[in-house]
């Protein structure tokens, strides 16, 4: 039985780590394995045992000394962090070409999402379904269903309004795309993906490589 640390402090770094750690047991279920060691499970995820361990000490005791960790349990307290215990509801503000490709992908269910709600401003959209799912003007959004978490798929200069609307709607988390920053209230969750910015910390590691700028990258960026 693993110990309650519900109030622990848990490192960004480790945080970013654990969809990796449980994408990788979740492989390992599939492959009918019950129990792992901290080596295979290091080496499945590109990591070091140390580090590994460490970052589950945050979660809590698990595991047995020579044993290793039971699959199931580690993927059910994982996903218990990551709050994908249960499926959460998502919904996309902006149905151009990336808020259709993220309705069209099919692996997020698997992940704890599914998207449940698209909104747009073209009336060339609005009415018409991605995915199974109506598109439906912003100014008619409804309110958060409990767990939502909202997403910025529109142009930089509609993420604001966007943000506004799906705060307005009780939104208390959302994921923007659009390349500008978004002023929310101080206890709404904002998280931003940059595929660009993401390539150029790539870019910054080759270039350190290519010995254009032979100083040592002091970062765990790459981790
Ligand atoms: P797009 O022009 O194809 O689609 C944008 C959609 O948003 C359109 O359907 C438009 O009608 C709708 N829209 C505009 N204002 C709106 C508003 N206020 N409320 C609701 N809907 C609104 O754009 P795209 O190529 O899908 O890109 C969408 C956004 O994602 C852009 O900001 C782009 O820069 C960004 N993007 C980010 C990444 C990343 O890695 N972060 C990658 C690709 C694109």
């Amino acid at each position: 039985m693993a110990k309650d640390m519900s109030n622990t402090k848990v490192p960004p770094t480790t945080i970013a780590r654990l969809p990796i750690y449980l994408r990788c047991l979740q492989d390992a279920r599939g492959r009918r394995v019950d129990l792992i060691s901290s080596f295979e499970l290091a080496e499945l995820t590109g990591r070091n045992a140390a580090q590994l361990r460490k970052d589950l000490s945050y979660l809590g005791e698990f595991g047995t000394r020579g044993v290793g960790y039971e699959v199931d349990e580690l993927i059910s307290q994982i996903s218990k962090w990551l709050g994908t215990s249960t499926v959460r509801p998502v919904a996309v503000v902006g149905m151009g070409r990336l808020g259709q490709a993220l309705c069209n992908y099919q692996g997020f269910l698997d992940k704890g999402f599914t998207i449940t709600r698209v909104y747009d401003v073209d009336p060339d959209k609005v009415g018409k379904s991605i995915a199974g799912v109506e598109i439906v003007h912003i100014d008619k959004i409804e309110k958060v269903e409990p767990g939502g978490i909202g997403v910025i798929a529109t142009p930089a200069a509609g993420a604001q309004e966007a943000a506004e609307k799906l705060v307005a709607a009780g939104f208390n988390a959302i994921l923007n795309f659009a390349p500008v920053n978004i002023e929310t209230g101080p206890d709404i969750c904002v998280r931003h993906v940059d595929f660009a910015s993401e390539l150029q910390i790539i870019g910054f590691h080759l270039a350190q490589k290519e010995e254009r700028f032979p100083a040592p990258c002091y970062d765990d960026c790459c981790d």
